[in-house]
């Protein structure tokens, strides 16, 4: 059985004027759906045919023999995710737990921001900002092209901001900056992020 590109969460015009159908269009129709295509090429006929997607990404992490495959398939995972971490109607100020253990552990929720900004920034050409919670403490993190924290050990994914810039060339052009602040301030689902701690726990 292979992959299929899964269904978005939302319309692809129900993020705009933040992001916009355009940039669905491509990211998710183009890029995602290529991802998958490529993964299900990859494995075809191969041991791993009939392995989870989760399984793929952790037998392949660190295997420069099998770096097309991690990078798909790791690709296919990233974008499903960073769909739910967005939502219309989204961003701004966290809510339930997630409130909680932002304020413990990054003081406010405007000490976050500034942290999870700077990851996004600071990621040196295409990859990742995440927020995720290790040993039962929030921590951020950046990674690079198709790497995501899932394959460490005691780590669980809350919540992800793309920051290749496909993800925002057509509606911030070079403006990096700019997207991630609309990612907050009006996209940011923390109702996914929600769920995920308490899948955590
Ligand atoms: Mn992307």
């Amino acid at each position: 059985m292979a992959f299929a590109l899964p269904d978005l969460p939302y319309s692809r015009d129900s993020l705009a004027p933040h992001i916009s159908e355009d940039t669905l269009n491509f990211h998710y129709g183009k890029h995602h759906n290529a991802y998958v295509t490529n993964l299900n090429n990859l494995i075809e006929g191969s041991d791993l045919e009939k392995a989870s997607l989760e399984d793929i990404i952790m037998q392949s992490a660190g295997d420069a023999s099998k770096a097309g495959l991690f990078n798909n398939a790791a690709q296919v995972w990233n974008h499903t995710f960073y769909w739910h971490s967005m939502a219309p109607n989204g961003g701004g100020q966290p809510t339930g737990k997630i409130a909680e253990l932002i304020n413990r552990d990054f003081g406010s929720y405007e000490d976050f921001a500034s942290e999870f900004k700077a990851a996004g920034a600071t990621q040196f050409g295409s990859g990742w900002a995440w927020l995720v919670i290790k040993d039962g403490k929030l921590e951020i993190r950046k990674t690079p092209n198709a790497e995501t924290p899932i394959t460490e050990a005691g780590v669980t994914a809350l919540l992800t901001m793309d920051v290749w810039e496909h993800a925002y060339y057509l509606d911030y052009q070079n403006a990096r900056p700019n997207y991630m602040q609309v990612f907050l301030d009006q996209l940011i689902n923390w109702d996914f992020a929600n769920q995920n701690l308490a899948a955590a726990a």
